[in-house]
C-alpha cells in the first residue's frame, strides 16, 4: 500500500494535500508579546535579522551555506578586529564559546588563572576545573576590576598556561581594561583568554592590537541577534598550543581541531550547523558593519550617558566602584532603599513591555541591570524607560 494513504494524520489523503487545521490541536500557534529588551540580553532584534532567519533552510554543506559561513567569518574578523584565520561561530550560546576556548587550550593538570569579579569569571573557573585545569581563582569584589599589579603578582606566583578574564562583566556592569594586563600575561609566557560576550560590537574589542589569544562572545547582546551562536577567535599562537596537545580535547562537540575542518579547509561534516541561526548572524553582522564600528560604539556611549543623566536626576546611582569602569551597554544601578525590586520589574514588564534584569549572585535584590545593547541603544528606549521607571517609583 501507498504509505501516504495510510499515514494516520492525513485520514487517507496524500501528504501533499493535507491542509493543516491550526485549531485541531490544544496548542495555539506562538504569539509572543512584543517587548523592549533592556535587560542583560537578549537584546532587541532588528526585523531584518528575524526575516533572514525565516529564509529557506539549505543543507549544511550546500554551496550557498558554505558561502554564508565564509562571509560570517570575514565579518566576524572585522568586528573582532583581527586577522585570525580561526574565527567562527560556535553552535551554542556564549557559555558554549567559553567552554570551547577553555577545553581546547587546557589539558588535564594545566595551570589556569580565572579572574573572578562577577558571576561570569566564576563560571569560567568552574568550566576550567571541569576541564581538568589546576585552577587559581583570582578574586576582586563584585563591581571592581583587576589592576595590572593584581595580575602581575598572580602570574609570577602561579606561572599559568592560560589567564582568563571577562572584558565586560554583565553581572556587575564593570569594564575591565586589558591593554596592560595583556602585556603582563604575555611577558609571563601565558595565553590570554577574554570573555567578550557583552562587549563585542558595543565596545572596541581589539583582538590583534591587544594581543588576545582566544576570545568568545554571544550572538544575543550587542550583535542584536537571537541567542544561539557564540563567535570565537583564536590567534595563531593559540592554534599552535592546540596543535601541540598530548591529550584529546575533553569535548567532542567543541573540538576546534575538527571544527576547523568544517569552517575552513576540507568542509568535512562535523555536526549539522544551525543554518538559520547563521543566516540571522550574517544579517546582524551586516547591520553592524553598515553602521560602522566607531559609530556603533559612539551610539552605545551616547545613550548610556543619556540614561545615566536621567537616572542621576532621579537620585539613582551606579553600582560600579569606579565610574570610569561603567559599561555603556549594561548599566548596573543601585535599587533605591525601600523599593520593591521584583515589583518594579514586573510593573515595567506588564505596563510598559520593558524588560530589565535584576541583580545576579551577591547583587540580587541590590541592583537592576539596564541593558542598552545593540538595537536597544536608542533614544526612544531611553526616554520610555526613564518615564516608565518614574511612574513605577511614584
Ligand atoms: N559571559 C558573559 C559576560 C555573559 O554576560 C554571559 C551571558 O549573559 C555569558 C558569559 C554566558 O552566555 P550565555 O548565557 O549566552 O550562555
Amino acid at each position: 500500500p501507498d504509505p501516504f494513504q495510510i499515514f494516520p494524520v492525513t485520514g487517507g489523503r496524500r501528504y501533499s494535500e493535507v491542509q493543516i487545521d491550526m485549531n485541531s490541536t490544544a496548542f495555539k500557534p506562538i504569539h509572543p508579546p512584543v517587548r523592549t529588551l533592556m535587560g542583560p540580553g537578549p537584546s532587541d532584534i532588528h526585523p531584518s535579522v528575524l526575516a533572514a532567519m525565516a529564509a529557506p533552510t539549505v543543507g549544511h554543506l550546500d554551496p550557498y551555506f558554505l558561502q554564508i559561513m565564509d562571509e560570517v567569518q570575514t565579518m566576524l574578523r572585522q568586528v573582532f578586529q583581527t586577522d585570525n584565520q580561526m574565527t567562527m561561530a560556535i553552535s551554542g550560546t556564549g557559555s558554549a564559546g567559553m567552554e570551547a576556548c577553555v577545553v581546547n587550550l587546557i589539558e588535564p593538570g594545566d595551570k589556569m588563572i580565572a579572574c573572578q569579579n562577577g558571576v561570569f569569571g566564576g563560571r569560567m573557573a568552574d568550566v576550567a576545573g571541569r576541564a581538568g585545569a589546576d585552577v587559581t581563582k583570582l578574586e576582586r569584589p563584585f563591581g571592581e576590576v583587576f589592576s595590572t599589579e593584581d595580575i602581575a603578582k598572580a602570574v609570577d606566583q602561579h606561572k599559568p598556561k592560560v589567564v582568563g578574564i571577562v572584558h565586560a562583566e554583565t553581572s556587575t556592569g564593570a569594564l575591565q581594561p586589558l591593554e596592560e594586563i595583556s602585556k603582563v600575561v604575555h611577558d609571563a609566557g601565558a595565553l590570554l583568554l577574554v570573555d567578550c560576550v557583552t562587549s563585542l560590537a558595543g565596545l572596541p574589542v581589539e583582538i590583534d592590537k591587544l594581543n588576545i589569544d582566544a576570545a568568545y562572545s554571544g550572538s544575543q547582546k550587542c550583535l542584536s541577534c537571537p541567542p544561539g551562536l557564540a563567535p570565537v577567535t583564536f590567534s595563531p599562537k593559540a592554534l599552535g598550543v592546540m596543535d601541540a596537545r598530548k591529550t584529546k580535547v575533553a569535548s567532542w562537540y567543541l573540538d576546534i581541531s575538527m571544527l576547523r575542518n568544517y569552517w575552513g579547509g576540507d568542509r568535512a561534516y562535523h555536526h549539522t550547523a544551525p543554518i538559520n541561526m547563521n543566516y540571522g548572524l550574517h544579517q546582524a553582522l551586516r547591520l553592524v558593519l553598515e553602521e560602522g564600528l566607531d559609530a556603533r560604539f559612539a551610539r552605545h556611549r551616547l545613550h548610556h550617558e543619556a540614561l545615566k543623566a536621567g537616572l542621576e536626576a532621579m537620585g539613582i546611582g551606579y553600582s560600579v566602584a569606579n565610574a570610569e569602569h561603567s559599561l555603556p551597554m549594561l548599566n548596573s544601578v543601585l535599587i533605591p532603599d525601600g523599593v520593591d525590586d521584583a515589583g518594579v520589574r514586573k510593573q515595567l514588564l506588564n505596563e510598559f513591555g520593558i524588560e530589565i534584569g535584576g541583580g545576579l549572585g551577591p547583587m540580587k535584590g541590590k541592583t537592576w541591570r539596564i541593558g542598552l545593547m545593540g538595537d536597544a541603544a536608542q533614544k526612544p528606549n531611553v526616554l520610555l524607560f526613564l518615564a516608565a521607571l518614574e511612574q513605577c517609583l511614584a
